[in-house]
């Protein structure tokens, strides 16, 4: 039996393709024959409208916020009713409003860069792999995310990235790595909507490969811009029940490999792996 892996989708900055890349990446997984468990660790829930519930403020009584409560609270609420089972075979544990009362709760917690990894770790022998769609912040939400991971995948815009924002999401990703979680590794940096027609793009790419590219893996794959991607999630669907031909669905699929290659790996070269 394969242990399960668990990826944070992590970038401090919005609106880089944190939550279309966990669906796409998610739904990817699973056709390939995973089960995949995606994990909404935002507020604004971006991730559980992707997958299809229109409003989960007002539809959804039990999310990831009860069940980080439970933890913090040491109190054995039943919440594994949460994970909804979506038609594209991924299941979610989804996040509503409520979320944004967890954070503050968890400075007083108990451990409180491990809650998210408790939580996991419960339903963690039914998945491959588990994905979590971080939000828009280095906090304590976040950290939670890198303490519960095995590794990280970071999706940026060429045009985004800066090397400020990296340096400090890679210097976070270092100290959790130091003081709490050793095994967290960096799968790579992840280029999304990467416009073939401007060479601007393809000249940020290159050289990000030259200079973090020794110590960074920069996936092959990079995701491209299409109109399509934004309109699957606006109906909550994958790209692959959406525009299942098209550029962006062959990019996912093609990172989908990728990652099956990488988690192969490292199974490789755990020390228990002689199974
Ligand atoms: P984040 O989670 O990092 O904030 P999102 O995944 O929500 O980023 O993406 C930001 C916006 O860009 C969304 O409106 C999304 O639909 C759109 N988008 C994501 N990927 C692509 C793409 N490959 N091409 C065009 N638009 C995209
Ligand atoms: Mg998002």
């Amino acid at each position: 039996m394969n242990h399960c892996k668990t990826i944070a989708i992590v970038n401090q900055k919005g609106g880089v393709g944190k939550t279309t890349s966990t669906v796409n990446l998610g739904v990817g997984l699973a056709k390939a024959g995973n089960r995949v468990l995606l994990v909404d660790d935002d507020p604004q829930n971006s991730l559980t409208i992707c997958l299809g519930t229109s409003n989960p403020d007002n539809d959804l009584d039990t999310t990831l916020a009860t069940a980080m409560y439970a933890e913090i609270q040491d109190e054995p609420v039943p919440w594994e009713d949460a994970i909804i089972h979506n038609s594209e075979g991924v299941d979610l544990l989804p996040a509503n409003i409520e979320l944004s009362g967890v954070e503050l709760s968890l400075f007083n917690a108990m451990s409180r860069e491990q809650v998210l990894k408790s939580v996991l770790n419960r339903v963690k022998d039914r998945y491959d792999y588990i994905l979590i769609d971080c939000m828009t912040s280095l906090g304590l939400m976040t950290v939670n995310a890198l303490v519960a991971a095995d590794s990280v995948i970071i999706p940026s815009q060429p045009n985004f990235l800066s090397t400020k924002g990296l340096n400090l999401l890679i210097r976070t990703i270092s100290r959790v790595r130091r003081q709490i979680n050793p095994r967290l590794k960096i799968d790579g940096i992840l280029m999304t909507m990467v416009d073939s027609r401007t060479n601007n793009a393809q000249k940020i790419i290159a050289s990000l490969r030259s200079t973090v590219g020794g110590s960074i893996r920069v996936f092959d794959t990079e995701i491209p811009r299409s109109v399509r991607a934004a309109e699957a999630s606006g109906v909550g669907k994958s790209i692959f029940a959406f525009d299942s031909k098209g550029k962006v669905a062959q990019a996912y699929a093609n990172l989908t490999k990728e990652v099956m290659e990488l988690a192969k790996e490292s199974d490789r070269s755990r020390p228990d792996s002689a199974r």
